[in-house]
């Protein structure tokens, strides 16, 4: 299906600036012989939405240093506005939230235990299960493998030792889904359950069933941290990291998707190294063990770190530098933004350009392109000669064009790797001299790296045509 739409479309990216990565890559068969990194694949990081997001005690904060509208026009007062808001005014949402959330889900597990049948005591122990001071973290989403929902259970305990700390608790909201054929999925919910069961966990654990928009929209509203443990490089974008941070929620996660974009050590916490390791049980018990150490030595103790009013400073800080740098940046207003001028606005000023005078220029296009079609077999280089002289590297290459139009092709210079490596435009000799049968092109670059590391090579051109995506030939000198 990827191959298909690339194939009918004018522009193709991905939705964070790694994906757009992983995505050349991918899609690199669709355009062989083209450098990896020409493949003609972008990125727009997403966005939320996010007055669908913010609560309403976050929305009377934000109205209160950024106006109702908000989120209407340009976004770009935003971040210095909210870096106004004080310790105390910051701090006063992120409890009453923490509290509101906690009520919620209390309500929320004494139905869901009334509706499988439990007996009354749990149902009426659910009533009183977690604290609202407590740190709260919150952990939901499809329980698909990659997502490695079952990260935090790998030392379960060690796990029961963070969260039962007397005097650092801490509690965590997890809910989730997984497809009714996974099983895989099925059976990492089964590991939370049975962890759940315990008695010594069960005032610090939650799993909410039925997972859905309306549940997300609590649990973003409320928790303290959002966890996300994705193996990298699987998480193209996820948003709901970025559901929390309009309500002042920081995220710790691994370094991937949108977050290996937004991470500083100001505004969350990263897990990983930045880097590729596959399904290796080694890595991933390795990450499980940096998921701990960061929530015990770091997140835990940050939280409870409180002055005089009981506030605890740095963790605001932190939260403020969240809200403030990242909501904006990862709010559907930047998102739509892009796609307008990056992608629509173009797109459509091309077609209508293709479409005047009954279609004249497409009509030029498609004659263009069938005489490619024709010509492009038989094209073939003469040698690439280089003279180096005067600090520069002169380089002479013919090229056999077999009738073919000359303003139809370009002929570009071209090396592999640092800032050269984008073809650079060779020009036509237009008097070519002595026995030359072909076209003759020549360009000169400083003498930075070796003249061997330079080639010539072919494209297509058509002025306002995408390529090599919408037509995708090179040839190469050698
Ligand atoms: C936001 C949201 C998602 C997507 O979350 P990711 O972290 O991107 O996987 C999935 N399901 C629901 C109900 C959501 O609200």
């Amino acid at each position: 299906m990827a191959y298909l739409a690339i194939r009918g479309s004018g522009a193709v990216n991905g939705v964070s600036r790694l994906h757009g990565e992983v995505s050349r890559r991918l899609f690199e068969p669709l355009f062989p012989r083209w450098p990896a990194d020409e493949v003609p694949v972008g990125h727009v990081t997403n966005g939320v939405h996010v007055p669908s997001w913010d609560s309403a005690a976050a929305d009377d904060l934000w109205t209160e240093t950024c106006g109702k509208d908000r989120w209407l026009g340009s976004t770009e007062y935003l971040e210095r506005d909210i870096r106004r808001l004080s310790d105390a005014r910051l701090w006063q949402l992120r409890t009453a939230s923490t509290k509101s959330l906690v009520g919620y889900a209390r309500g929320r597990l004494s139905r869901q235990l009334t509706a499988s049948g439990a007996p009354p005591e749990a149902i009426c122990e659910a009533e009183h299960l977690f604290d609202p001071n407590a740190l709260t973290l919150g952990f939901a989403r499809r329980f698909a493998t990659y997502k490695r929902p079952n990260l935090l259970l790998h030392d379960p305990e060690r796990l029961l030792r963070l969260l039962t700390d007397p005097q650092h608790p801490v509690q965590l909201i997890l809910a989730g889904k997984a497809h009714p054929a996974d099983q895989a999925g099925q059976a990492l919910i089964q590991e939370w359950m049975h962890f759940i069961r315990q008695p010594a966990a069960r005032p610090h654990v939650m799993f909410l069933s039925d997972y859905d928009v309306q549940l997300t929209e609590h649990l973003v509203q409320g928790v303290d941290v959002w966890l996300n443990t994705p193996r990298r490089p699987w998480e193209a974008s996820g948003t709901s990291g970025m559901k929390v941070l309009v309500n002042g929620g920081v995220n710790l996660s691994e370094l991937d998707g949108w977050w290996a974009e937004a991470y500083t050590p100001e505004v969350g916490w990263a897990l990983g190294d930045g880097r590729e390791h596959g399904d290796d049980p080694a890595w991933d018990a390795a990450e499980a063990v940096m998921l701990y150490e960061r929530l015990e030595s770091e997140v835990v103790p940050e939280f409870y770190a409180r002055d005089e009013q009981g506030i605890p400073k740095a963790w605001v800080t932190r939260m403020r530098e969240s809200m403030a740098q990242l909501t904006p940046r990862f709010s559907a207003n930047r998102t739509v933004r892009e796609y307008t001028e990056q992608r629509y606005l173009p797109a459509s000023a091309a077609y209508r350009v293709r479409m005047a005078n009954k279609c004249a220029i497409a009509r030029q296009m498609v004659c263009w392109r069938q005489g490619l079609e024709e010509k492009w077999p038989t094209l073939h280089f003469g040698e690439l000669k280089v003279e180096t002289r005067g600090g520069h590297h002169v380089f002479e290459v013919e090229l056999f064009l077999n009738d073919l139009d000359p303003e139809a092709v370009k002929v570009e210079l071209y090396a592999e790797g640092g800032k050269d490596s984008a073809g650079q435009e060779m020009e036509r000799d237009r008097t070519p001299t002595g026995d030359a049968r072909g076209e003759i092109y020549r360009a000169s670059v400083l003498v930075a790296r070796p003249a061997t590391d330079y080639t010539a090579r072919v494209v297509p051109y058509f002025a306002g045509v995408a390529v090599p995506l919408e037509v995708n030939t090179i040839l190469w000198q050698r």
